[in-house]
């Protein structure tokens, strides 16, 4: 019987993987130069850290989490997002005895158990971005620059930044009994999840996706109208900052987070072609949340992206990524130049080439066939007779002009023409421009 991959779980094959890559690839090169380093953290951590650090009523602890108990008797959960274990790394390492603040990125999969659908996945990956140990407003402002310029220089258009400030534990507990008796004066209407957590969790009915639920909490208090003047002065700060640079936003003041850790700055950005389920990423600040898991009051703030609703906004707005193609093809003409087809490979590669050999093909015909088909710019061709003149004919593969080249001086003459086709894509087409 033929073993499939389980449910809600999926390969990511050549092809594909090209663009999992780039957006990679950019996301090191752009948090790198806002000073970031890169944290690796376990997959798996006890159950009780996300329990605290997510919160026992939401969904993700509810009915998501992927928890088992090892050999040993502990409990332990698959990781479904990165900033608890982030947070669990800062405390036990003692990382706010360090000078400064911490800005760290984390990349890779996490794992929610979710009603299968199209874009949703058991094991999915993220993007995460957390900066801790700093609560000035200018650490808000960085991280949405920051934001903002990767998603730019991914290529993405049609991008909406939205903003709000939550208050913090000054002005917060005012905000939640006025949304709680708001609330408690139109129970019936919301959904029976609302109506059974609302009085832990009120700022989760603000979240709810249920149209019932939205259109009552339409008209709810809003947080904007509940802060203290220093959360007043911070958001005002950040949106004065980002201004500076010239960034847009839309403030939206449903944009919540159900925990009370989470404060002040809270943000999502909306991106055209992900259909109701819009938003690309979403973060704010989290002030109370380390000390939540045992640690020291330590401010922070973070952000994370999905890469496979990544992956579909930039196929929906029509991004492409080149595919690396082999630079050279060696096509050995009869045994005996098999060999000295291999070294010369050998050869091309380590002179930082990408080239690839013919392994069995018959005939010159069904090899250059093949070159094609791999996409090389030039054809090598080596037979006895070249072999014997220390020469081989190179053949561009588009044009199709040949040229004699000491055997010699072949991986020189090669490497100069990859140069100049490399430079000229470079004042040609971008990588990322329309298809
Ligand atoms: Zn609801
Ligand atoms: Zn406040």
């Amino acid at each position: 019987m033929e073993i499939k991959a389980v449910r809600g779980v999926k390969d990511i094959l050549p092809g594909e993987v090209e663009k999992w890559q780039f957006v990679e690839r950019v996301a090191r090169e752009v948090f790198e130069r806002y000073g970031y380093a890169e944290i690796k953290i376990p997959i798996f951590e006890h159950t009780s850290l996300f329990a605290r650090s997510i919160g026992e009523t939401t969904d993700i602890v509810e009915k998501e989490m992927y928890s088992f108990e090892d050999q040993g008797g502990e409990q332990l959960t698959l990781r479904p997002e990165a900033t608890a274990g982030i947070c669990r790394a800062y405390v036990e390492h003692k990382l706010h005895q360090q000078p400064g603040f911490v800005k760290f990125y984390c990349i890779g999969p996490m794992f929610r158990y979710e009603r299968p659908q199209a874009g949703r996945f058991r094991q999915f990956y993220q993007i995460d971005v957390e900066a801790v140990g700093e609560a000035s407003p200018v650490v808000d402002a960085e991280v949405l620059t920051m934001l903002m310029t990767y998603l730019r220089t991914l290529g993405l258009q049609k991008l909406e930044l939205r903003l709000n400030s939550l208050g913090d534990a000054a002005c917060r507990p005012r905000y939640r009994e006025e949304l709680k008796a708001y609330i408690r004066r139109h129970l019936n209407q919301l959904c029976a999840e609302c109506q059974r957590r609302f009085e832990r969790n009120p700022l989760r009915v603000l979240d709810c996706k249920k149209e019932g639920c939205r259109s009552v909490m339409r008209e709810a208090p809003q947080t904007a109208d509940f802060l203290c003047e220093p959360c007043r002065q911070h958001f005002e700060t950040v949106l004065h900052l980002l201004a500076g640079v010239g960034m847009t936003w839309v403030l939206d003041p449903k944009l919540v987070r159900g925990l009370d850790y989470y404060t002040r700055t809270t943000f999502e950005v909306i991106a055209e072609g992900l259909g109701a389920q819009n938003s690309v990423t979403g973060g704010g600040r989290y002030d109370g949340l380390i000390e939540e898991i045992g640690g020291p009051p330590t401010p922070g703030i973070g952000f994370a992206i999905g890469f496979e609703r990544l992956v579909a906004v930039l196929e929906y707005q029509g991004l492409t990524i080149p595919e690396p193609r082999p630079h050279v093809f060696v096509a050995p003409l009869g045994a005996s130049a098999l060999r000295d087809a291999f070294i010369l490979v050998e050869r091309l590669r380590d002179a930082g080439l990408r080239a690839e050999v013919g392994y069995d093909e018959k005939s010159l015909r069904s090899q250059l066939r093949r070159a094609n088909k791999l996409g090389a710019a030039f054809t090598v061709m080596l037979g006895e007779r070249e072999l014997i003149a220390g020469k081989v004919a190179v053949k561009a593969m588009q044009g199709g002009e040949q040229e004699e080249v000491p055997l010699d001086e072949v991986v020189g003459y090669l490497q100069k023409k990859a140069l100049t086709a490399s430079s000229e894509r470079l004042e040609g087409d971008d990588p990322t421009s329309k298809a």
